[in-house]
């Protein structure tokens, strides 16, 4: 066998072994041997390897087995660490985790929402370098840095393709900011990220099937299907803001097309409906603290948007009957004032009583969910060997 080959057969049983623990972990040597197919001593070999590499380690003893209790080995979480970053229109979040997503510290950097692409990754360097900083002394391995962006993400180049948030075409950041750090940079699309984190370390870790719906100054969706993300054929699935609800008003959207989801439900959307009742133009964060009082317009403009957001979320159930659907994302505070009219709409829309199957959850904000799904793009590349 040549030694390429050799090297392939190696990674996959590592990934194999790695894949089990997480998942099936804590496990004994015993049963991982058992659940990869991997003999013994192989499976040995590469557990010691894991473990001086600070990925997985012994957790006590198989307290269930009778005779010789089994060591139980897991994913060793406080083992090493990553580094999260959110960008967005003028502000770049980063946490520093461990590989549970667990937040260590967090800094923020505002940006001037006019810069440059030099200037950017000058400001995600330093971001990170800050990060880097925290824990200096415990000398903990950074096994990854995960960028989660809104917009067109080419995941395994590492290459921001498109992002009409940020004003951004064709940046290749995975590669400019390994350049500059050292670390492996794994980039991906913010939803799909939220998507991943609520699979790996969330309430989706009990489904196969379902939605995460992300609502705020845009609209967006990822959909797990058997288990693994889907992603289309060009990174673009799921546009879900996008959606043309082909109304005959036809409401102009970010992306230049007319009638988009997007138009009708997001933050922009509803401070316009405020608008056009009142003749007064508050942004969104007073529109929420009006509803709060009870303010007619304000419940009005909301209860607008829910209507169509509603229509969207139907078409998603009947398109791909998941088993639940999370919602998350910095509209997340307003959410509960369009509940009344999503549900009315899904009632109406959908086909089949999926209506009456499907369950819909608010994901609380404050649970840093952006932090868990960026984490989780390095847990995964961890997971895959691209170390
Ligand atoms: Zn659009």
């Amino acid at each position: 066998m040549k030694k390429g080959d050799q090297d392939l057969i190696k990674n996959m049983n590592t990934i194999s072994v790695l894949e089990k623990v997480r998942t099936e972990g804590p496990i004994s040597r015993a049963s991982l041997s058992r659940v990869t197919g991997l003999s013994r001593s192989t499976c040995s070999i590469i557990v010691d390897q894991l473990i001086s590499e600070g990925l997985i380690c012994e957790t006590g003893k198989d307290e269930s087995s009778g005779g010789r209790k089994a060591i139980l080995l897991t994913i060793d979480n406080d083992g090493g660490r990553a580094i999260g970053i959110k960008l967005m229109q003028n502000r770049i979040a980063g946490a520093l985790v461990d590989l549970k997503g667990q937040i260590i510290g967090t800094i923020s950097k505002e940006m001037d929402s006019s810069f440059t692409e030099d200037e950017l990754i000058n400001d995600l360097h330093s971001v990170i370098d800050s990060l880097r900083q925290i824990e200096k002394k415990s000398r903990k391995k950074i096994f990854g840095i995960g960028i989660g962006i809104g917009g067109k993400i080419d995941f395994q180049k590492g290459v921001l393709i498109e992002s009409s948030i940020l004003n951004l075409r064709n940046i290749p950041i995975g590669n400019l900011i390994q350049d500059k750090t050292g670390i492996p940079v794994f980039l991906e699309n913010d939803v799909n990220a939220f998507t991943l984190g609520e699979k790996y370390f969330g309430e989706g870790q009990d489904y196969s099937n379902f939605l995460c719906i992300s609502l705020g100054s845009g609209i967006g969706a990822g959909v797990i299907i058997d288990e693994s993300l889907y992603r289309g054929s060009h990174h673009m699935a799921c546009e879900f803001g996008h959606m043309s609800l082909g109304v005959d008003s036809l409401r102009e959207c970010r992306c230049g097309k007319k009638g988009c989801l997007e138009a009708y439900a997001s933050d922009s959307a509803i401070e316009l409906y405020y608008k056009e009742s009142t003749g007064r133009n508050p942004g969104i964060t007073e529109i929420v603290s009006l509803a709060e009082k009870e303010d007619h317009h304000a419940l009005n403009a909301f209860s607008r948007a829910g209507r169509y957001l509603g229509f969207g979320i139907s078409t998603l159930v009947n398109l791909f009957d998941p088993e639940t659907i999370m919602i998350g994302g910095e509209g997340i505070v307003y959410y509960r004032y369009m509940e009344d009219q999503v549900r009315k709409s899904l009632l109406e829309n959908t086909v089949y009583g999926l209506s009456d199957e499907i369950n819909i959850r608010p994901v609380s904000y404050e649970d840093n969910l952006w932090v868990r799904g960026v984490a989780t793009l390095v847990v995964k590349g961890v997971l895959r060997r691209e170390i």
